[in-house]
């Protein structure tokens, strides 16, 4: 998970302050660092760890004035969490100064930077990102047509790469052959906004254009827009956890509504998988909209159980047990007058290593609850993602270890159901989706090749 942005205005005090709007309400898909790089006669950057809103301050703005703009927030998958690692990642070559922001991540990597090593290129961080910047840089110098370069990175690179990248005050934004990580256009007055997601062009107000199609690239020059096809996309693997989990609700991503998808999940849920109870609840707030749906197909109440600090920013790995239960609680806390004596349908998103749904189901039994019933808006998750989600190994996550009894019996729900993967793609599909989607967590099939995983190029 990583958010994007790339802008262009005619005002180049207007772009970096859209470029930290957009950023902003991208928050949700990173909030390790941030940082913007724009130009203006030269390239000039800020990054930062932390929130957008601790990194920038006013000054920052007069200081990065520029046309043309890029930025980024991040989520680590590849390298570690420390400042080096924050983008966008500059090069200075004689072919230009080069900016690259990256959402997704390489499955060679290791490989590849392997071999700009033995060319002699130095390295100074260990983020996969930093490959792509000096691929770029080096293309560059063998043609200085942008869509070449570009062809050549794309002939190279395996695995889910959405970009925005500037060569001076070029914009460009590039979504991979099988469009793993959403990439839209929007329109403001005198400018562009190419991002991640939709709900970044809403928030500065401007007009949505359409999305960036799998193998697509726009660039935007000197004010006037170009969308190039660099290469013919074999097949689409848009992440399903998208809809299900990452993006925002209010966004529509590739033609389908966020919301949609995930209050047809929750309905679907509730008809695979019903159960007596006195209401329907919801983990928030990622659980939230399936809940409503689950609710309204069940004819149930929807009623809080839980309550989110939204204001908890880092919490600290706790040593103790105690601490480790106080840190659940600094985040969620129970509605106890509503818990007592209740029957209550739980809706979850998905359980990854099922530590907090564990947690979670203790609070509320404490405080009262007669049973609780967990239901997940998604398919058990049985197999890591190298795409760029926190899903590293088999170990960790729960469902690749246990059936789902048992899953129920560890976490100490009175029972546990999943939506099926049939129930994944008719809610997608009722929300307007298509068929193509990646689902390798789900099914262990990879849209591209993983070593020692089964690829399924169908
Ligand atoms: S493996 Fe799962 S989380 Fe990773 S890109 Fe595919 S669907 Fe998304």
């Amino acid at each position: 998970m990583c958010g994007v942005v790339g802008v262009y205005h005619v005002d180049p005090q207007i772009s970096p302050r859209l470029a930290y709007y957009a950023l902003f309400s991208l928050q949700h898909r990173g909030q390790e660092s941030a940082g913007i790089a724009a130009f203006d006669s030269g390239l000039k950057h800020k990054k930062g760890m932390g929130l957008v809103t601790e990194v920038f301050s006013d000054e920052d703005f007069d200081a990065l004035a520029g046309n043309s703009v890029i930025g980024h927030v991040r989520y680590s998958t590849t390298g570690l969490s420390r400042v080096e690692n924050a983008q966008p990642f500059v090069v200075q070559s004689k072919a230009g100064s080069i900016a690259v922001a990256h959402n997704g991540n390489l499955v060679n990597y290791a490989q590849l930077r392997n071999e700009l090593e033995n060319e002699g290129r130095v390295f100074t961080t260990d983020s996969d990102t930093e490959v792509i910047a000096q691929l770029l840089s080096k293309f560059l110098l063998k043609t200085e047509d942008v869509v070449d370069a570009l062809v050549m990175l794309n002939n190279i690179l395996i695995g889910s790469y959405t970009l925005t990248m500037m060569i001076d005050d070029v914009v460009i934004g590039y979504r991979d052959p099988v469009g793993f990580k959403p990439l839209c256009i929007g329109e403001v007055d005198d400018g562009f906004v190419i991002c991640s997601e939709s709900c970044a062009v809403d928030a500065i107000g401007g007009k949505f254009l359409r999305d960036i199609k799998p193998g697509e690239a726009v660039i935007i020059k000197k004010g006037k827009v170009e969308f190039v096809q660099i290469v013919e996309p074999k097949r689409m693997a848009a992440c399903i956890f998208e809809y299900i989990y990452f993006a925002r609700p209010d966004s529509i991503i590739d033609g389908v509504s966020v919301y949609d998808a995930r209050t047809e999940m929750g309905k679907v849920l509730a008809r695979e998988s019903p159960v007596e109870a006195d209401y329907v609840s919801a983990v928030p707030d990622s659980g939230i909209t399936a809940a409503i749906g689950y609710a309204s197909e069940s004819k149930l109440p929807y009623m809080e159980s839980l309550i989110k600090n939204r204001y908890v920013g880092r919490t600290f790995i706790m040593p103790v047990q105690t601490l480790r239960e106080a840190s659940v609680r600094l985040k969620v806390n129970v509605v106890r007058g509503n818990v007592r004596d209740k029957r209550i349908v739980l809706i979850d998103d998905s359980i990854v290593r099922g530590t907090t749904s564990k947690r979670i189901i203790e609070m509320i039994k404490k405080a009262g609850a007669k049973e609780v019933h967990m239901r997940i808006g998604s398919p058990p998750i049985i197999a890591p993602c190298y795409f760029g989600i926190d899903m590293k190994t088999r170990e960790e996550l729960i469902a690749a270890n246990y059936s789902v009894e048992e899953i129920g019996k560890l976490l100490g729900a009175d029972s546990l159901a999943y939506l099926s993967l049939e129930g994944l793609l008719k809610a997608i599909r009722k929300a307007g989706g298509g068929e193509d989607y990646c689902l390798a967590c789900l099914t262990e099939r990879y849209p591209v090749p993983v070593p020692g995983e089964i690829y399924d190029s169908l």
